[in-house]
């Protein structure tokens, strides 16, 4: 049981004085779900520990990087290596060619690799990349899926996005929202439609490689391999965005999971071991156009920082086999007591997975799409986020969010997270509509 959230009530306070909101990203504010904002001043293995103290289990992993837990010793001791022989030199490093060389020799369609410092930035580029490479403007998204808060993705996109409830965002000019198509996701007669009504103009298609930003929702059978089908078709790229899934779901990411091969990849989240350094990467023939080499002009005075590849490929390197093994057992037990506890509870819901990626949805009916997420009961969220937060688990703040587990826990933590369970199920029961 949690003993007084007097320090972070304190904080955010504060923070409201000089932060937009008190956060700097929004689901961080717990908007949708009520409260104080937990702040977190420590973090070690499976656990984190707020500024009163509190201690929890940790089930959102910083949005999915820390696949290793917190503080891991083999990445905290590479960090520290790197930071004593400095902290940026704005030259080309050895640790940059060793990271790209790790994430080509995982992901076999990935042939060159560039580095920047975010999700948001790899999807940016990678999409103007594209655009370079074709010729052409257009777009296609898919609605729920959030690419980072790149003006042209904005538009109904998941994540804070669907949990603020906003269609796109003010200061997105209908022009840079022009060349933005935006179809239901799982739906390729909408994508076949769509190149017909567009011929000639659609540069490519961007696609969570199974998305994670509505909820975990893996792609239908078919659905990846029928993208990449309909875009070489019309003379398209396939971007998979692997931001979220990359290097998480397996040693592949995804693409590990289903082999449908993108011509260009993002990544993020665990490359970089909790650090800030992102990639895109993907065909020879397609990054060859990126500036120097090309005429793709896309550029970063922070771009393989040394202190973030370092953590990123001590990350990578210590994921081994077992760690997957670990994410994926550790998934399919959350599960099983999310199904469980909600069973006893009476509680209408379905437990989906995207690989490791976890969602419990309060709805009968599998989702399969945003408005399939958007349909269910979120308003049970609030109560049940909280008695977990109570009782010692840190689940996302947001109903539109996935779990993502960690390979540093075991008995002990499954032991606290399930009689958490037990009243967060009671508390979702009991909730009632607004
Ligand atoms: N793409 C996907 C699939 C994501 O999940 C995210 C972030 O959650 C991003 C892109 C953006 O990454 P970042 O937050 O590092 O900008």
């Amino acid at each position: 049981m949690t003993t007084g959230v007097d320090q972070s009530k304190a904080w955010f306070e504060r923070a409201k004085a000089v932060v937009p909101g008190g956060v700097n990203s929004p689901v961080r504010a717990f908007n949708s779900v009520g409260g104080t904002p937990r702040f977190m001043v420590r973090g070690e293995g499976p656990y984190l520990w707020d500024a009163d103290d509190n201690r929890y289990v940790d089930l959102v992993s910083s949005w999915g990087p820390m696949v290793l837990g917190h503080a891991h010793p083999a990445v905290v001791s590479a960090v520290r290596e790197a930071a004593v022989n400095g902290l940026s030199f704005g030259t080309p490093t050895l640790g940059e060619v060793e990271l790209a060389e790790e994430i080509i020799g995982r992901v076999e369609p990935v042939e060159q690799v560039r580095l920047v410092n975010s999700g948001t930035e790899a999807t940016m580029s990678a999409i103007r990349l594209a655009r370079g490479f074709t010729g052409r403007a257009k777009i296609i998204k898919f609605a729920g899926c959030y690419h980072g808060h790149v003006d042209a993705l904005l538009a109904e996109a998941g994540s804070g996005v669907a949990t603020l409830g906003l269609p796109t965002s003010p200061g997105v000019t209908g022009a840079q929202a022009a060349d933005t198509i935006v179809l239901p996701y799982n739906d390729l007669d909408a994508v076949r439609k769509s190149f017909v009504d567009n011929p000639g103009s659609i540069a490519a298609i961007i696609t969570e490689a199974a998305a994670g930003n509505m909820g975990a929702i893996a792609p239908a059978e078919g659905f990846n391999a029928g993208l990449k089908e309909i875009a070489h078709e019309h003379g398209a790229l396939l971007i998979m965005d692997e931001v979220m899934t990359g290097f998480r779901v397996s040693k592949a990411g995804w693409f590990g999971l289903d082999g449908v091969a993108g011509d260009l990849y993002t990544f993020g989240k665990v490359m970089s071991g909790g650090l800030p350094a992102a990639a895109f990467g993907g065909r020879a023939d397609v990054m060859a156009k990126l500036a120097p080499g090309g005429p793709v002009y896309q550029a970063g005075t922070l771009s393989g920082n040394p202190v973030a590849v370092a953590a990123g490929l001590a990350t990578l390197r210590a994921a081994d086999d077992a760690v997957y093994a670990a994410l994926d057992a550790n998934a399919k037990r959350l599960g099983d007591l999310f199904d469980r506890s909600l069973t006893e509870a009476g509680v209408a819901h379905t437990v989906q997975y995207a690989g490791n990626l976890v969602s419990v949805f309060f709805s009968e009916t599998p989702v399969t799409n945003y408005p399939g997420a958007q349909a269910a009961e979120t308003w049970r969220y609030p109560a049940f986020f909280h008695a977990l937060l109570d009782n010692g688990v840190y689940g996302p703040p947001s109903a539109y969010e996935a779990w993502f587990v960690n390979a540093a826990m075991g008995d002990a933590e499954f032991e606290i997270i399930s009689s958490a369970l037990r009243v967060a199920a009671r508390a979702a029961a009991e909730a009632v509509q607004a």
